[in-house]
């Protein structure tokens, strides 16, 4: 084994200032977990990498909403409920739609989706953090845990134009979908293991297309479709089975979940960069095959490509609970259940597959609380992406309606355990004041809930 030469630097960080909560990430989780602590009282601090909010959804084009509903139950309330009203009213989408998931591929699935214009959620988004008085650092990179007594997590250490600096806080919530301050400062996790690292899901680079006969494409016949797709694959035009699309409020562009992008460790920076570069690539190739083959696509040209590639599958927590296939599969109650998941279980396939592994739950299921907390490791929670969870059962629990749902939960759980130092969890005060709010916390909660009939749009 080589030894690699090593730069010993001694750095002198200033603590600039300190926060009761301070939220690493201000994706469909971390943003909605700082809105939701502020709003719980706590003086909050949302760190974002990129400059705009959103995540996934916004810098990565993501731009529908799914796991909002299990079938036809609404299984989501509160903030993120809120968030889907506010960017309906600032014209940035037109509610929820009947929409078919992977309809191209052989295993298509109905469900609700709530498409949107990426562009708007942006500043719906700046809206809801600046109205509910949370302290806002974009360009900025949550880079190290600062440690406090007694082993716990005490703040963080941001790099950013400025250089750098340290901020205290009495409580962090990782919201990196990668945990990655949870795993600097020592949280054991999972998915890093060689095995798992061999099935990860692929990544997708989005793209968005303008000048689209959207009702055109929509009307085409599921079987002609199908038939594009493997016409596509078989040429080497286009890279799974599917020709997966979601559309903005006026039908006029497609934003494209198309490309597919295998054996990318995102933890690893040269693969990143190759996932980046391939995703350019086969972009091109797609277009080309969409206005050349496509009805709806012959006068379309390409209007924007995501600006980061998106990630499906990394590293999780091990919490004081992981959640299970068998407990999803089972409808496991919890006492201390704080969000809803809804599904789909969406696995897509490894190793330069095409296909993908897509079903329904039967029921809603819950997810508990101690998800959330790090099994070993106080004064961090860990919310969106990478809670606890199986491979399995993450790929249900993944959508940005369940990551916005357990980012409420962190935001109240993490102003809760202000300034307590036991290990105890105040799941009924935290469940309270999540209902409260209206957010759906158990499946007789959801059952009960009623979905205004104006949320809906006719099916696309
Ligand atoms: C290709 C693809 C398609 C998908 N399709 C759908 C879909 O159709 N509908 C759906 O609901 N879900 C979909 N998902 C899943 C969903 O988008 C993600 O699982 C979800 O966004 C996770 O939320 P999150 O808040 O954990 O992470 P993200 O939304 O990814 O947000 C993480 C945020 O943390 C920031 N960050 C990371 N590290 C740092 C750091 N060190 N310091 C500061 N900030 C940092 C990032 O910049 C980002 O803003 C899809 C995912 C992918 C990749």
């Amino acid at each position: 084994m080589t030894s690699q030469p090593c730069l010993r630097e001694h750095l002198d960080t200033p603590i600039v200032d300190a926060y009761d909560v301070v939220v690493a990430g201000g994706g469909a989780s971390g943003l909605i977990a700082a809105v939701s602590a502020a709003r719980a009282g706590a003086r909050t601090l949302l760190v974002e990498h990129s400059g705009c909010l959103g995540g996934t959804a916004t810098y990565g084009m993501v731009a529908q909403w799914i796991g909002f509903f299990n079938r036809d139950t609404r299984v989501v309330g509160g903030l993120p409920y809120e968030l889907s009203e506010h960017v309906r009213r600032l014209g940035g989408s037109d509610g929820f739609h009947r929409y078919v998931l992977a309809e191209a591929s052989s295993n298509p699935v109905p469900i609700y989706n709530f498409p949107f214009n990426p562009e708007v959620l942006k500043y719906a988004a700046d809206e809801l953090v600046q109205e509910a008085g949370v302290a806002l650092r974009l360009h900025a990179r949550v880079v190290a845990p600062l440690m406090a007594d007694a082993g716990r997590v005490g703040g963080v250490v941001i790099e950013d134009i400025g250089g750098r600096s340290a901020v205290r806080a009495g409580m962090v919530i990782d919201a990196t979908g990668d945990a990655t301050l949870a795993a600097a400062a020592g949280v054991a996790c999972a998915g890093t293991e060689a095995a798992q690292r061999r099935e990860r899901q692929p990544c997708t680079l989005v793209f968005r297309m303008s000048n689209v006969d959207v009702a055109r494409f929509r009307a085409l016949p599921r079987e002609e479709k199908r038939a594009l797709a493997l016409r596509g694959l078989e040429e080497g035009r286009i890279y799974w089975e599917s020709l997966s699309f979601c559309s903005t409020p006026d039908y006029t562009d497609a934003i494209g979940l198309m490309s597919r992008i295998h054996d990318v460790d995102a933890l690893d920076p040269a693969d990143l960069t190759r996932a980046e570069v391939k995703g350019r690539r086969q972009i091109h190739n797609i277009v080309g095959f969409l206005k050349e083959r496509v009805p709806g696509f012959e006068r379309a040209s390409l209007a924007g490509i995501a600006a980061h590639v998106g990630v499906r599958e990394t590293r999780r927590i091990v919490g004081r609970h992981t959640l299970t296939e068998e407990e999803i599969v089972g409808g496991a109650r919890h006492a201390d259940t704080i969000a809803l998941g809804a599904g789909p279980m969406d696995l897509h396939e490894a190793n330069g597959g095409t296909g993908i592994a897509l079903w329904t739950p039967e029921h809603p299921f819950e997810i508990p609380m101690r998800c959330l907390v790090p099994a070993e490791l106080g004064g961090v929670l860990v919310t969106g992406r990478a809670i606890s969870a199986t491979r399995s059962a993450n790929g249900g629990s993944r959508h940005m309606g369940t990551a916005m749902c357990l980012g409420e939960a962190a935001g109240v759980l993490a102003t809760e355990l202000l300034g307590q130092h036991s290990d105890a969890l105040p799941h009924e005060r935290v469940r309270a004041v999540l209902r409260s709010r209206e957010a759906l916390i158990s499946v007789d909660d959801a059952l009960a809930a009623d979905t205004p009939a104006s949320a809906f749009k006719a099916a696309a």
